[in-house]
């Protein structure tokens, strides 16, 4: 276990040329306070939880004090953003502290979000307001806990200095940790510059530090561009099956790792709509939910564009008819899960349409229908009213019922065994957007934090029921179910 003077540090991305980033010192917060510590995440560095204890804790995480070792950058990228090429976009706010390689040999970046100007801030004030910090922090180890590659982060720091949003808000810094944050917008940067040279080093520096079979592999810019296509396709199908719209998909915000990256104005599914928005600022609809899997693709094609010097144009089809292939056959493993199926039936497709019909008609709750699906009775008298009770069109809903007890009956589901089974692919409890505004409202207006680690204890392991905590699966009140999420973070 390390304390903080003796985390290990081995900074390789500043190890590569100037072009790749500028030295910044991160910019102290006035007076920071620790507003909470994930010792999940600090055991991913060897950091001994007592650490978060110390009175300087707050300060080395909140840009006073830097760590012996660190060696602090702001990483260039630029990127697409809702469609259009942007530029140079960042990184304006989060500055790369280092890298610490823990006792297995895994190296995590810790990136200080919040942490004041860098030369990449252009108008902004590069400051990160509490509320951001504790959506980014909350949905990063709920993701974790359902079971879909994301970002971690260590600890939240707040402050009271007044930050400039819709209205004022305080400041605070987010220590956020990933294996790397290179993005496609970083490979976008130097194609657009025109430095090839760079783009085969940045290939080359995630190939050696990733992907290490990759090396000294003649086609290795094509094999980690397929690479890519496939962990994306992966993540895209994670998030279609569980209901999780990003809400800003520009291709700076997309993880070369294909981790869920950069969370600003994201949702879960409440109630079933396939076109759920929840981006407020996002007019056109461009990255509502059932949108994602496309727009993963059209990322991919800006990450393609910016690999084509090493890239031939059909090697990098094949990689995206791969993504679509994989995305396929992944959300389709995904869903068969969801409900239960072992084999792989032609009446299967419709089945599982007819139920999403059925949903998005009754406007039925995404996560507590699926949770409840697997009470399913399958014995021909059982009505299931449980079930039956989330749906408006409850004769739709019986003669489904009856497709469904067959189509177990087909493949001799035992019912006990197959609750077990959907119990741990169907989380009783996401991260609900009330869910997470209770708790910034808590902590913005009382400086009472207690309930970010309640949600962090409760999604750690979602799949399970716990004591007392029956009200965190319920669909929004009144209240929570049309708040505003916009861009500004
Ligand atoms: P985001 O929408 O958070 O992914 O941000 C897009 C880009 O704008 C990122 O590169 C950020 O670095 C930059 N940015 C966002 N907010 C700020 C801010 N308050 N100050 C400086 N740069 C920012
Ligand atoms: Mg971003």
């Amino acid at each position: 276990m390390h304390t903080l003077e003796t985390l290990q540090f081995d900074n390789t991305y500043a190890r590569l040329p100037e072009d790749f980033y500028r030295r910044v010192m991160p910019t102290p917060l006035s007076h920071p306070y620790l507003v909470h510590f994930n010792p999940d995440a600090a055991a991913l560095i060897d950091l001994d939880p007592g650490e978060a204890k110390r009175p300087e804790f707050a300060g080395c995480f909140g840009g006073s004090f830097l760590l012996p070792g660190a060696d602090p950058v702001a990483m260039l990228y630029y990127g697409h953003q809702f469609g259009v090429f942007a530029g140079q976009l960042g990184d304006g706010r989060a500055i790369l502290l280092g890298e610490v390689r823990n006792g297995t040999g895994d190296k995590w970046d810790l990136h200080l979000k919040g942490a004041g100007q860098t030369p990449f801030s252009r108008d902004g004030d590069g400051r990160a307001v509490l509320r951001s910090t504790i959506r980014e922090y909350l949905c990063g180890e709920a993701m974790q806990g359902l079971g879909i590659p994301t970002t971690r982060s260590l600890c939240i720091v707040g402050s009271d200095e007044p930050v400039f949003r819709e209205g004022v808000e305080t400041g605070a810094t987010l220590l956020r940790m990933a294996p790397t944050h290179v993005r496609f917008g970083s490979f976008e940067a130097f194609f657009y510059r025109r430095q090839h040279e760079h783009i085969a080093l940045l290939a080359d520096y995630v190939i050696t530090q990733h992907f290490p079979s990759l090396m000294n592999v003649a086609d290795r810019v094509s094999r980690l561009f397929s690479e890519v296509a496939v962990r994306t396709a992966h993540l895209m199908a994670q998030w279609q099956a569980v209901g999780f719209a990003h809400g800003v998909m520009n291709s700076d915000n997309m993880s070369i790792l294909g981790l869920t990256l950069d969370y600003g104005p994201y949702g879960f599914l409440d109630e079933y709509n396939p076109g759920f928005i929840c981006n407020h600022s996002d007019h056109q609809g461009r990255y509502a939910f059932h949108h994602q899997p496309d727009i993963g693709y059209f990322n991919l094609r800006c990450l393609a564009q910016a690999l084509s010097p090493f890239l031939p144009q059909e090697e990098a089809q094949a990689a995206l008819d791969q993504y679509e292939a994989a995305f396929a056959s992944r959300y389709d493993a995904l869903i068969k899960a969801k409900f239960g199926l072992r084999d792989a039936r032609p009446e299967d497709q419709a089945l599982v349409h007819d139920f999403l019909g059925l949903m998005e008609a009754g406007r039925a709750d995404y996560t507590n229908c699926f949770r409840a699906l697997g009470d399913f009775n399958q014995t021909p008298e059982a009505t299931n009213d449980s079930l039956r009770d989330h749906f408006l069109d409850r004769d739709a809903f019986d003669a489904w019922a009856g497709r469904y007890k067959e189509r177990l009956r087909a493949e001799g589901s035992v019912d006990a065994d197959r609750k077990v089974r959907m119990d741990r692919v169907n989380p009783k409890y996401v991260l609900r957007n009330y869910l997470a505004q209770r708790a910034i409202e808590r902590a913005a207006k009382q400086k009472d934090y207690s309930e970010i680690a309640r949600l962090q204890e409760l999604l750690r392991d979602p799949f399970t029921e716990q004591p007392g905590m029956e009200s965190y699966a319920s669909p929004p009140p009144d209240w929570g179910k049309h708040l505003v999420v916009s861009c500004s973070s």
